[in-house]
């Protein structure tokens, strides 16, 4: 079936515009280089209209094109450099004093920008660099881009500095440096969530108090963090106390904002809530799941423990209530088969009964069970038993599966994935990638520019695989500055070029760490399912074939193929030498 003409025009419409965006992203390092460049060379309280000129072609093009594909922040900043530069033409064309250092701040916004726009989508669904077609992108850059975000903070710099970032990553950020503007903002339109700073001229704990009474007056409370230079007690007492969701101490970190930005404002309601219940007597069980199910839980209910475990492994519970007295086989009987199986060692078991002997019930607790709730039980209360439970387990199993810096998936976990992966398309005869991605002599960055800028880069690496792969493909932190993927349903050769594509646009970012400018690639080693057919043969694959790519000169992606193929013959040292590189942390020294 062909689309009809009006949808192929549009098609080729947006294929074009997409083409030029990714070409506009792919120029932008070098153009912001050279204005870099020329910016450094202006002659202060001297004549130079030559570089005045050529700055102002370079900013005014900037800005027209940023607003064509799409980039309203670097059009805007382009736009006040443009009239900056524009000004000191005007009179005369003698080099201001302080235009050095503005226009140098407003490239440090640019390269910001820059770094936003490899992850940003275009309003028309073009994305920032194109990935193989036909790939749906995760969507949240769009939604993000209508969120309005307030600011706070005394020093209108760092605010107005911050804002700027924030911007760039498609948020609507207004900076404030006065709290009652903040308060009469609110009072105008509501933010989606806001960014306080704890103290005050005046008044130490003025952001907690203010977010306090704006919540009084509001009936949903404002999301809401707080930035503070204290590190104390009483500050961070304070911002619980006043409602705040989350607490960043200075100076903050770009990246872990928006984690919390884009948590806050996430159009997503969280999942709802898996119960399992079980329980021999099918109305009880029928009763409670409707009980549930009416608070927005999602239900399951067996009367035979038998199917207990068949269930649990298509079922997420979140949580199961068990019945104690069961005629095949007991409660606490079923907990302990539970509790012997790896992947059900922190479910948690509520036990509901009748059993009123307290002896009776702490021996059936015993065997790792996380309450008892006697028959019968208020709706209300079973509710909050529940809710209560499930949401922290969600919680600890979230910090437990979960990698501190970057919010990857943490070693084990990504490797659990991979077992399950493997299994799935076994079954349903699909396709399956793992990738692992190793930053290039990253040894360099720490030992240049220090551990913490270190970090961020980490951090901008998770952030650009996060959201330029798929939502069902997984990304894990294997270990240090190494990262793994799992991409479901393609080939080894689509999988090359998604990364590749990645690839790309990493090493095109740019990372500034005391005023200095520096870029960072990573190599990737891919195996596919089913030419490596085991998880391990997959992850021994990749890695030898990531081996391959840093042998090779780093910056690039290989694929694993099997046995004596010429394109496996290792080309600096042998494959053995490749396995014990493996995971150990020694550099892959060419
Ligand atoms: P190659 O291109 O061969 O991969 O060289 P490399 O320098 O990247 O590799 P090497 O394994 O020698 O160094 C990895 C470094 O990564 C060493 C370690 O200190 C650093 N690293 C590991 N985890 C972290 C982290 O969480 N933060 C920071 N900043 N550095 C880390
Ligand atoms: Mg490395
Ligand atoms: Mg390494």
């Amino acid at each position: 079936m062909t689309a009809p003409v009006s949808t192929q025009v549009a098609e080729s419409f947006r294929n074009r515009k997409a083409r030029l965006r990714a070409a506009y992203l792919a120029q932008l390092p070098e153009r912001l280089t050279e204005a870099r460049r020329v910016i450094a060379e202006l002659p202060v309280g001297e004549h130079d209209s030559v570089r005045l000129d050529g700055l102002y072609v370079l900013f005014h093009t900037l800005k027209g094109s940023g607003a064509t594909f799409g980039f309203q922040r670097i059009s805007e900043v382009a736009k006040e450099t443009e009239h900056a530069v524009r000004a000191a033409m005007d009179a005369g064309g003698v080099v201001p004093a302080g235009l050095k250092d503005r226009l140098e701040r407003w490239m440090d916004e640019l390269d910001a920008c820059q770094l936003a726009a490899l992850v940003q989508t275009d309003p028309d669904g073009a994305p920032g660099f194109e990935l193989s077609p036909g790939r749906p992108k995760a969507g949240d850059a769009v939604e993000r881009r209508e969120h309005l975000i307030y600011l706070c903070d005394d020093d209108p710099s760092f605010a107005e500095q911050m804002a700027g970032q924030l911007g760039c990553f498609g948020y609507r950020v207004r900076a404030f440096s006065v709290l009652d503007e903040l308060i009469a903002a609110v009072a105008g339109e509501r933010p989606a969530a806001m960014i306080l700073d704890i103290v005050f001229p005046g008044d130490e704990h003025a952001g907690p108090h203010t977010l306090a009474t704006l919540n009084v007056a509001s009936s949903v409370p404002i999301p809401c963090i707080f930035i503070s230079c204290r590190e104390d007690f009483a500050a961070r007492l304070q911002a619980v106390r006043a409602g705040g969701h989350a607490y960043c101490t200075k100076p903050v970190k770009t990246v872990e904002m928006l984690e919390f930005l884009d948590r806050l404002t996430s159009p997503h309601p969280p999942e709802p809530i898996n119960v399992l219940v079980v329980d021999d007597d099918r109305e009880l069980a029928q009763f409670h799941a409707t009980v549930l199910e009416e608070a927005g839980m999602v239900v399951k209910s067996v009367s035979d423990p038998e199917q207990v475990l068949r269930l649990l492994e298509t079922f997420d519970a979140d949580l199961v209530l068990m019945d104690m007295y069961m005629p095949e086989c007991s409660g606490p009987e079923l907990s302990r088969i539970l509790r012997q199986m790896p992947g059900h060692v922190s479910l948690p078991i509520l036990y509901v009964s009748s059993e009123t002997d307290v002896e009776r019930q702490h021996k059936a607790m015993a065997v790792g069970a996380d309450g008892f709730l006697t028959k019968p039980i208020e709706p209300a209360r079973l509710v909050a038993e529940v809710k209560l439970r499930a949401a922290r387990m969600r919680i600890l199993h979230s910090l437990m599966v979960r990698d501190g810096l970057t919010g990857l998936f943490n070693h084990n976990t990504i490797m659990q994935f991979l077992e399950v992966a493997v299994a799935n398309a076994r079954r349903a005869n699909t396709s399956l990638c793992f990738a692992m991605i190793d930053v290039d002599h990253f040894k360099t960055v720490n030992d240049t520019y220090g551990h913490p800028t270190g970090d961020q880069v980490l951090m901008a690496l998770s952030r650009t695989l996060r959201l330029r792969l798929r939502e069902d493909d997984m990304v894990g932190r294997y270990g240090g500055e190494e990262f793994a993927v799992i991409l479901h349903g393609v080939e080894v050769n689509q999988a090359r070029d998604i990364l590749d594509g990645l690839r790309t646009s990493f090493a095109a970012v740019n990372f500034f760490a005391d005023g200095q400018e520096f870029r960072c690639t990573f190599s990737v080693g891919v195996a596919g399912f089913p030419t490596f057919e085991r998880p391990d043969a997959m992850t021994e694959a990749a890695d030898r074939a990531l081996y391959r790519a840093k042998q090779g000169g780093r910056n690039r992606v290989e694929i694993a193929v099997i046995g004596n193929k010429p394109s496996d013959a290792p080309i600096l040292g042998s494959a053995s030498d490749a396995s014990r590189t493996e995971h150990s942390g020694e550099r892959f020294d060419g």
